[in-house]
């Protein structure tokens, strides 16, 4: 019996939707890069419901003749190559003939098109991949085209989606990563009627500043390098302006965006110990290489790319980037081509002094100042403490820095410090005896717990806020603000307070204790990240999350040098918490090496 049959387009067109568009974000990357590839100036993004209800992108692009208004729709249906010699100089976005087939089965589109040396442009009304409608109408040249009701056919996707907040944070994302590296055209992107980005054609630095606000203007160094393989455009981040995470590092090949974990490592190797430990630089680098000199065969929807000429691309990279770093370092001491800034005589008119910068901090010790949220708990960490000390008071041969440690009795009175002793290694690990073995302890996820802990109990953390000497304002992009607006009550329950001021900002006026003001909008897009990615819905998982981040954003860091009240500290605050071993994030926080294990 025969058992083999062939898909009908419909099926095979749905099946191959789910790779090309997971969620709306997806079919917003294809259709923003099918109006570049159209040789649009002007693009225009427009959704509802984060895309679920629509998705609409408008372009002046080339536009399309009647019947290509209907092929396009077709599986393997490009303009874009035509024999197999085309995929080794790709220059286009697309060419798979893929996306518009793919989205067409899985949503009701409209394609509005028109030919700039037409009269009349044409409508396609398309839906689960059949043509229901196909009409002349007067419209402007270009392409626009709608998606409605994305996934209205495959219910199990649709119920799959995350929050409103979360998948227009995803097109966000999308929408960032193709309007950054193309400055020369202008994009808009409307979101529920309000207009979230409005971005005019101008430089890289013009659209950076577009995107982030003003004063990312001041935060880069601009990197510029030409050879016969590559050529480097964009800027790096001032080392100050470094970040605990890697969010904003955007690398593009060819106008596209791309990740790609040696090319970034070439870039954070520049700044070598210019940044203090788990600090990560921005940037936004344009590469630009012989598009034959690149794997084509990587999918379209995917961000890795494979070079032949990798490592020389490494070197040069970091070099560039080492260069701009040091050029513009250097320069800021003592600047060679203009020594006239060195005259100290009155200032030029129009000239404002720059405010000073707030630098990273690299051995910020949230210790320095004992913290009232952390008197709490010492009480019942004094007891388990101390129990723990006695129980090991057999092992004296396990001292580590002095020479005899004076045993401590139990039931201490509170205040007292437990004189036992502890050693920091190489500024990351707190070395110390316990009765089951030697404890090597990681200073930052002990840290990390404890704060976690703590902020668990927030009634602890209002008390320890602090009201600022003067508010700072935090910016976000708009679709991030819509989220954190989501945070706010959470926030101001452990110990934040901040308030909307506009679309995008927010004032903070008082922190918990051991927040420093430099870290706020770090610690705010930290957040944001993990909640993003969390996609938390019920309050104890959002609540989880939250402290997670603060406690992470923090924590003391390792590489940081602690003093032995500080680690003694860390020791009896860490064994007050329940579950002292591991870390809120699941890390492993101490080591324990086993007496028998020495005497081997
Ligand atoms: P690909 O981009 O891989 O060629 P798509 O399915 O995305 O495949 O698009 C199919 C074809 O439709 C393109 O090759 C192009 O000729 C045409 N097309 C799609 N979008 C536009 C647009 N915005 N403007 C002009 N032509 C377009
Ligand atoms: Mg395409």
């Amino acid at each position: 019996m025969d058992i083999i049959n062939i898909l009908p387009d419909s099926v095979a067109n749905q099946i191959a939707a789910g790779e090309v568009v997971d969620r709306p974000a997806g079919a917003v990357k294809e259709l923003l890069e099918n109006a570049m590839d159209a040789g649009a100036t002007q693009i225009d993004l427009v959704v509802k419901d984060a895309g679920r209800t629509l998705l609409q992108v408008i372009d002046n692009g080339s536009g399309m003749s009647d019947s290509d208004a209907r092929l396009c729709f077709e599986r393997h249906a490009t303009s874009k190559i035509h024999r197999s010699d085309d995929l080794f100089s790709i220059q286009t976005m697309g060419f798979r003939g893929e996306a518009l087939a793919s989205i067409a089965a899985i949503a009701q589109v409209e394609l509005r098109t028109r030919l700039h040396d037409s009269e009349l442009g044409t409508v396609v009304n398309i839906e689960g991949s059949h043509i229901t409608d196909q009409h002349p109408v007067s419209c402007t040249p270009g392409t626009s085209i709608s998606v409605k009701n994305l996934f209205f056919n495959v219910p199990a996707r649709r119920n799959f989606l995350k929050k409103d907040s979360v998948e227009l944070s995803h097109i966000e994302e999308v929408f960032k990563r193709v309007s950054l590296i193309h400055p020369d055209i202008a994009f808009t992107f409307n979101s529920n009627g309000k207009m979230l980005y409005d971005l005019k054609q101008g430089s890289l630095l013009q659209r950076i500043a577009g995107i982030y606000g003003n004063h990312y203007k001041e935060r880069f160094y601009e990197v510029e390098e030409s050879t016969d393989i590559v050529r480097v455009r964009g800027f790096v981040g001032k080392p100050e302006y470094a970040r605990r995470n890697r969010t904003e590092q955007y690398l593009f090949v060819n106008g596209r965006f791309i990740k790609h974990p040696a090319l970034a490592a070439a870039v954070e190797r520049a700044y070598d110990d210019m940044l203090p430990e788990g600090s990560h630089p921005s940037y936004f680098i344009g590469l630009q290489v012989d598009p034959s000199r690149i794997d084509v065969n990587i999918h379209p929807t995917k961000t890795e790319v494979k070079f032949v000429d990798e490592s020389a691309m490494f070197s040069i990279l970091r070099s560039a980037v080492k260069k701009s770093l040091g050029v513009f370092t250097l320069a800021n001491q003592l600047s060679f081509d203009t020594p006239d800034e060195f005259n100290f005589g009155p200032a030029p008119t129009g000239y404002t002094p720059k405010q000073p910068q707030v630098t990273l901090d690299p051995t910020y010790n949230p210790f320095r100042s004992s913290s009232p949220g952390t008197s709490n708990v010492k009480r019942g960490s004094q007891n388990i403490y101390s129990t723990l000390l006695s129980n090991m008071q057999g092992d004296s041969s396990m001292d580590a820095v002095e020479p005899s440690p004076s045993p401590i009795p139990t039931g201490e009175s509170a205040g007292e410090k437990p004189a036992n002793s502890c050693l920091q290694f190489q500024n990351r690990y707190i070395v110390t005896a316990l009765s089951s073995g030697l404890a090597i302890i990681d200073q930052q996820r002990a840290h990390e717990r404890i704060i976690f802990d703590r902020l668990m109990r927030s009634t602890d953390c209002k008390a320890a806020a602090q009201t600022l000497m003067f508010p700072v304002s935090c910016q976000f992009t708009p679709a991030d603000a819509e989220l954190f607006n989501e945070l706010l009550p959470d926030l101001r329950e452990y110990g934040f307070e901040l308030s909307p001021a506009g679309q995008c900002t927010f004032v903070v006026t008082a922190t918990p204790h051991d927040v420093k003001e430099s870290e706020l909008q770090p610690l705010f897009e930290q957040m944001l990240l993990d909640y993003k990615g969390a996609a938390m819905q019920k309050f104890n998982d959002r609540r989880r999350s939250l402290c997670t981040s603060l406690a992470r954003q923090t924590a003391v860091r390792g590489g940081t040098p602690l003093a032995p009240e500080e680690m003694q500290q860390i020791l009896s605050d860490l064994f007050a918490c329940p579950m002292a071993d591991t870390s809120p994030s699941g890390k492993r926080i101490i080591s324990i090496i086993k007496p028998e294990e020495l005497f081997k």
